[in-house]
């Protein structure tokens, strides 16, 4: 017999079945045993009785072993339908089961929610934190989301370009992750912050319209709700402008939520648009929460941030009076707005030159930022040179932007969204760790592989590597 997903079971009304899954709870009621049976479909409730030796088999069963189970569907009887619950209306009177593997006590209770569970408890044993309904809930959520994303932007035009993770160590304010090379002794690559680059150069190699959910590695201070890697949707589009690379994310946040979040509500469309002065003022940060009503977990408000600083000083952390260093606020890649471009050009009164850099909230979380990129290889040296890069370490650096730059690069800009923390937000969780299948401590540690690791000697011997003892 063709096994049947559980979510299908109603169409069979009268017919002979196969199922298979896992137990989610037995219930021995001595000449009868009740069960709960679930694959990723759902759930059913499956009955033995009159079967002698089925039901042998049948009061073996624990929760979390997987079993095939065959068996009839039959119709509840009027009293004990439940009323909108999947197989609400059925019962499977089993007549044959097949133990195909046997499970330990779960280390936790997997048909309860797992949020008073330790998240260390709960991570070391992430296959198991998956099973239950919230969690799956939240990863078959993920992968709709990014369905969607994806066969929007296709239809709007956009090719799905994968770039390298082993990369370059860059300028992006993080930290890098850095990968030692065997091949060449004292090199190493970086992991990447974010595509920044590879997706400028793909707007040079004249493909015009790209995104990808691309994993970003930023080794920072783990502070609040962060993770060593996470997921950007990244998007670059050739020939815009700052207009064009709002509307087009906006009506796809809105498509996201109208189509797969009908419950929700966007509070204001279009969105508002807040001056980063403003928003400084007026709610003292620049994500600003204007929820109208913050008690209601359907309220969606959107804004997007714009009208960036370019430059801030850096501040030099033993004198307060000191100023520091000129450094960008969002990314050295960006173009100011076209009234201050002369500006960089000639490097004059940096502190008053605006980005065309945006910034998109949503209830007080900044979820993706972007900008219009310099695209003349004058203006981003001087941008460099007013970050204070010498014209050596700039070509040393930047020869290969500032060379496509020169070979008929089109303008460009684009934007970047927190994927993890949009789908936070969506599916009303308190951190992106719920949201991603595979999370790390807030400490960066992966409890479940044990990462990081001490590795053997003789593989740090091949990446010329020694540790240093601690003293
Ligand atoms: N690469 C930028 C970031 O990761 C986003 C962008 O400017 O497109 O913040």
């Amino acid at each position: 017999m063709e096994r049947i997903m559980i979510k299908d079971l109603s169409v069979k009304k009268g017919e002979e079945v196969l199922i298979k899954g896992w137990v989610d709870v037995a219930r021995d009621q001595g000449k009868m045993a009740f069960f709960d049976f679930r694959d990723v479909s759902g759930k059913v409730q499956g009955v033995v009785f009159g079967k002698p030796d089925v039901l042998e088999v049948a009061k073996e069963l624990r929760s979390e072993w997987v079993v095939a189970v065959t068996g009839k569907v039959n119709e509840r009887p009027e009293k004990m339908i439940k009323e909108g619950v999947l197989n609400g209306d059925i019962e499977l009177e089993i007549t044959a089961i097949e133990v195909l593997n046997k499970a330990e006590t779960p280390v936790f209770e997997l048909d309860k929610d797992t949020r008073e569970v330790g998240e260390e408890t709960r991570l070391k044993y992430r296959y198991l934190d998956l099973r239950t309904e919230r969690m799956k809930n939240n990863i078959i959520a993920r992968h709709a989301i990014i369905k969607y994303i994806r066969s929007h932007l296709d239809e709007q035009g956009f090719f799905e370009i994968e770039t390298p993770l082993l990369t370059k160590s860059t300028p992006e304010g993080a930290r890098d992750y850095l990968v030692p090379s065997r091949l060449y002794p004292g090199h190493s690559y970086a992991l990447p912050q974010s595509p920044q680059q590879y997706k400028q150069l793909l707007m040079s190699a004249g493909f015009e319209k790209y995104f990808q959910l691309a994993r970003c590695m930023r080794d920072e201070d783990l502070r609040g709700d962060r993770q060593p890697e996470f997921t950007q949707l990244d998007m670059e589009m050739s020939f815009v402008t700052e207009e064009d690379v709002l509307q087009t994310n906006e009506e796809l946040l809105i498509k996201l939520v109208t189509e797969l979040y009908p419950d929700k509500k966007i509070q204001e469309i279009p969105f508002p648009r807040i001056t980063y002065a403003d928003a400084m003022e007026k709610y003292g940060n620049d994500r600003p929460d204007i929820r109208e009503d913050k008690e209601d977990p359907n309220l969606l408000a959107f804004c997007w941030v714009v009208d960036f600083p370019f430059f801030e000083k850096t501040a030099e952390s033993d004198d307060p009076q000191a100023e520091g260093e000129w450094t960008f606020t969002h990314n050295p890649f960006s173009l100011s707005k076209p009234e201050d471009i002369e500006k960089i050009r000639t490097k004059t009164d940096i502190a008053s030159i605006t980005a065309s850099q945006y910034d998109i909230c949503l209830n007080g979380y900044e979820i993706g930022g972007g900008s219009i990129r310099a695209h003349d290889p004058e203006i981003l040296r001087s941008t460099l040179q007013i970050l204070g890069h010498s014209d050596d370490k700039i070509d040393a650096n930047f020869g290969h932007m500032m060379h496509a730059f020169g070979s008929g690069t089109p303008p460009h800009g684009g934007i970047a969204w927190g994927l993890d923390r949009l789908i936070m937000i969506l599916q009303g969780e308190p951190n992106i760790r719920e949201v991603m299948a595979f999370a790390k401590t807030r400490e960066g540690r992966d409890p479940m592989m044990g990462s990081p690791s001490v590795v053997d000697k003789k593989q740090y011997d091949e990446l010329h590597l020694e540790v240093k003892k601690k003293k």
